[in-house]
């Protein structure tokens, strides 16, 4: 639209591994350039927004662009660099297309770690773990987050909870019992000094073998979503949803940029 047109582009915005900053030349990736010659039509000139997840956000125009490859100059330095909130996710994976919507929701609600574990009653056991990569960098550029978070190789439960930190508390989503409501646990006044991490289970829950060996470890917290029965995605979704309204950053607003 002509939005678009007056900024040039500008609002495309490309997650690179090269280190950003005043001066640099970044070369494009063989899909990156495809993407901005082929599918968006840029050409010479037109300005792209770079960010690498630790320098910042950059503005740059497009140098030359061909076949498979390409060279933005940055041009200036849009927003300095700022951390996402430290939220980390584990849930059961569940059948592809509504795997990937969770994985592109979870980069949008702004988890900073996504990691599949296998549980008992897990039914996906095979994941793309590349094309999962892929997913999180295109939703991270969408939502103009200023980090990667990291997609894990998917774990067992068990070997997750061996590897589990000692300085972070796990939030498991129990639906059945008595479990206090996660909105509750999270607004408790010990828990704004915490460091977080959430786990939902796979569409036919946690085994009671599963529970019980959750509830004997310390640094465990199950916690209820309320009265439905919610989908896995739904979850873990809702879940997240809740630990950013009372312990994420939900009370910053999306920067101004000056795009011209
Ligand atoms: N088959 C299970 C049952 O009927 O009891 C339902 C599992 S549910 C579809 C999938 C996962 O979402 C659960 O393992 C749990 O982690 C989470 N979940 C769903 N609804 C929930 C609720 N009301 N409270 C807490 N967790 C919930």
């Amino acid at each position: 639209g002509g939005t678009m047109a007056a900024t040039g582009g500008a609002k495309t915005r490309l997650y690179v591994e090269d280190d950003l900053g005043d001066g640099r030349t970044v070369g494009l990736s063989a899909s990156q350039a495809h993407y901005l010659k082929h599918v968006l039509r840029l050409s010479s000139g037109d300005r792209v927004v770079l960010f690498n997840g630790h320098d910042g956000e950059w503005l740059s125009s497009i140098d030359d662009i061909g076949r498979g490859w390409g060279s933005l100059e940055i041009t200036r330095q849009l927003r300095a660099q700022s951390e996402e909130p430290d939220l980390w996710l584990f849930f059961a994976p569940i059948k592809r297309a509504r795997l990937d919507f969770l994985v592109q929701k979870a980069v949008e609600l702004g988890a900073s770690r996504i990691m599949p574990v296998m549980t008992e009653r897990t039914e996906v056991r095979r994941l793309n773990v590349e094309r999962h990569r892929t997913n999180v960098i295109e939703a991270t550029e969408q939502c103009e987050r200023m980090t990667l978070p990291s997609f894990a190789e998917p774990q067992s439960l068990v070997a997750m909870l061996d590897s589990f930190p000692e300085d972070r508390t796990l939030a498991v989503c129990a639906e059945r019992g008595d479990a206090p409501m996660l909105d509750d646990v999270l607004r408790a006044p010990e828990a704004a000094m915490q460091r977080w991490a959430i786990l939902c289970g796979p569409e036919g829950g946690f085994t009671e073998r599963e529970l019980d060996a959750l509830r004997k470890l310390p640094f465990i917290s199950l916690a209820s979503l309320g009265p439905r029965i919610l989908r896995a995605e739904t979850a873990v979704l809702s879940a997240v949803t809740c630990w950013q309204a009372a312990l994420g950053d939900w009370r910053q607003r999306p920067p101004e940029r000056d795009l011209a």
